[in-house]
């Protein structure tokens, strides 16, 4: 039988045959699995917490990554030599209203930019940098997210 997730859709995954508790595989999703017997429902604990908390906690949480953010962004474009660095920090000021500690929760600024501006080539060698700096800290969900959406795979 199909049971899809509640969350995000994709189709339940039964781990232990005729256990009754189909998991979802999505990694970014929150939900853990459903228990089809009595149809209660599992989510992450940990990241529901973090939402919770957003308000709270989360802005003083998230100040030192989108510094720690801007300045892999800010090291890898200056070792690119300082035209590289000043035309994307200029575009993301003209375009944007923006700098590199924006990019933590706007990836896309700096994406569009490294898209319109410079050839692939490029534009791998900088996102490789961030990746290399950045790889470390891909722990904190906010990091890591940042990462996959500057990879445009979410
Ligand atoms: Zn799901």
């Amino acid at each position: 039988m199909v049971v899809n997730c509640p969350d995000c859709k994709k189709i339940l995954v039964e781990f232990d045959q005729g256990s009754g508790n189909y998991h979802c595989s999505n990694p970014s999703c929150n939900f853990q699995y459903l228990e089809l017997m009595t149809g209660k429902q599992h989510r992450k604990e940990a990241k529901i917490e973090e939402h919770k908390t957003a308000v709270s906690i989360g802005n003083l949480d998230k100040k030192p990554k989108r510094i720690l953010v801007g300045l892999a962004i800010e090291s890898t474009l200056l070792s690119m030599g300082y035209s590289i660095f000043d035309k994307v920090t200029t575009k993301l000021r003209d375009e944007y209203g923006a700098n590199v500690f924006d990019c933590l929760e706007n990836p896309k600024y700096l994406k569009k930019i490294l898209e319109r501006n410079f050839d692939k080539k490029v534009q791998n060698v900088i996102t490789k940098s961030i990746h290399a700096i950045l790889g470390e800290f891909a722990y904190y969900e906010s990091v890591r997210e940042f990462l996959e959406e500057l990879d445009g795979k979410s």
